[in-house]
C-alpha cells in the first residue's frame, strides 16, 4: 500500500526505523528483530540506506524484500543523492520495483569522505523530481528538521525549502529526532504558513544506553531539555535506570505528540525490538491497536 494512502485513512500513522546490518552475518539476528516488530503492528517501517554488495553489508533493497514479501510490512527505502547519478538512481528503482517496494523516502544523505556528491542531484527535491518523472507510480516521502538543518541559516529558511519537496511530488515529510515536543509544535505551525499541506510524522528516539547520549544525540544538534539532560545526569552510570527512564521519556514525547494530533509517530529504534515493544506497550491504547 502507498503510505500516502495510510494518513487518509487513519488519524496517526505509526511507524518504526530500522537499519540494514554492516556484515550479511548479521542479517539472521535483525530478520529475527522485524519479526518480533511486526507484532507492534507497525503501518511501516522505514529502512536505512545501505549499498550492500562489496562493502559485505545487507543492502536496504533486501531488508525491504524481506519485510514486504516474508512479513507483509510496508516498508519504506531510503534513497540517496550521495554517491548517486540518474543511470544508478534508475537501476535501483527498477531493483525496487521488482521487489513491490514502492515507498521511497527521497534523501540528499549524510556528507561522508567515501561519499561523492551526485552530478545530477544536489538536492533531496532533485532526486524526488527524478522520481516522479521516472516512476510515477511510486510514493515519494522526504526529510525535516523541527530545528532547522544545520546548514540552514534559518529555521525558516529551511521551512521554505521544504516547498521543493513539496513542488517536486513528496506526500509526506518524516522528521529529524527531537527530544523537546515544543519545537515540534513551533515547527509544524511554521511549515503551515509557509503553505507546507503534507502530513507530517514526528520523529522520536528513546535513549536507553550512555553511548547513544555520547555519538546519537551529540550528532543530532537537537536540543536538550532540562527534563532530559536531569534524566541523563541522574541515570548515565546506572544502565539499567537509564534504560527505564529513556522508555518512559520516550513514552510521554509520543503520547503528547498523538494526543497532540501529529500525523504521524516514528520510532527510530535502533534495531531494538525490546526497547521497540517497551514503548509501543505505554503508547498502544492511543494508536487504537
Ligand atoms: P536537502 O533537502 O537537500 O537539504 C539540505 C539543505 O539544503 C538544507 O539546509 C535545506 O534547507 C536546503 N535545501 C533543500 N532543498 C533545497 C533546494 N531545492 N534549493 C536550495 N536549498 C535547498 N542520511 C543517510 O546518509 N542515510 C539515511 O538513510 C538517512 N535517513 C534519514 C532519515 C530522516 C527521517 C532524516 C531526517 C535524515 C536522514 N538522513 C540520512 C540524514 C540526511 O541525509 C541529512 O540530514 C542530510 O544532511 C540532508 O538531507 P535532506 O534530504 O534533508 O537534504
Amino acid at each position: 500500500m502507498l503510505i500516502s494512502q495510510m494518513f487518509k485513512r487513519k488519524p496517526c500513522v505509526f511507524s518504526i526505523e530500522c537499519f540494514p546490518p554492516k556484515q550479511s552475518v548479521n542479517f539472521a539476528n535483525m530478520q529475527n528483530t522485524l519479526r518480533t516488530m511486526k507484532d507492534l503492528h507497525p503501518d511501516y517501517i522505514s529502512v536505512t540506506y545501505g549499498a550492500g554488495g562489496s562493502a559485505g553489508g545487507v543492502s536496504t533493497v533486501e531488508v525491504t524484500k524481506f519485510l514486504k514479501n516474508d512479513l507483509g510490512i510496508e516498508p519504506l527505502a531510503h534513497i540517496l543523492c550521495m554517491g548517486s547519478d540518474r543511470q544508478k538512481a534508475a537501476a535501483l528503482l527498477n531493483e525496487l520495483d521488482e521487489a513491490g517496494v514502492r515507498n521511497v523516502l527521497t534523501l540528499r544523505g549524510d556528507r561522508t569522505p567515501t561519499r561523492p556528491e551526485s552530478p545530477d542531484f544536489r538536492h533531496a527535491s532533485d532526486l524526488a523530481a527524478f522520481v516522479w518523472q521516472t516512476k510515477p507510480e511510486f510514493d515519494i516521502h522526504a526529510a525535516c528538521y523541527p530545528e532547522g538543518h544545520p546548514e540552514a541559516a534559518t529555521l525558516a529558511q529551511d521551512v521554505e525549502n521544504l516547498r521543493y519537496k513539496q513542488q517536486a511530488g513528496a506526500s509526506h515529510l518524516l522528521t529529524q529526532l527531537f527530544f523537546d515536543n515544543g519545537k515540534f509544535y513551533r515547527f509544524l505551525n511554521l511549515a503551515r504558513r509557509a503553505g507546507i499541506t503534507l502530513p507530517v510524522s514526528a520523529g522520536v528516539m528513546p535513549i536507553v544506553r550512555r553511548t547513544q547520549i555520547e555519538r546519537t544525540v551529540a550528532l543530532s544538534s537537537a536540543s536538550l531539555p532540562s527534563a532530559f539532560t536531569r534524566m541523563i545526569s541522574r541515570w548515565q552510570d546506572d544502565p539499567e535506570s537509564l534504560r527505564k527512564a529513556g522508555i518512559e521519556y520516550a513514552v510521554n514525547q509520543l503520547r503528547d505528540l498523538i494526543e497532540g494530533g501529529a500525523d504521524g509517530v516514528h520510532l527510530y529504534a535502533m534495531n531494538d525490538a525490546g526497547v521497540a515493544a517497551a514503548v509501543y506497550d505505554g503508547i498502544r491504547d492511543l494508536l487504537g491497536d
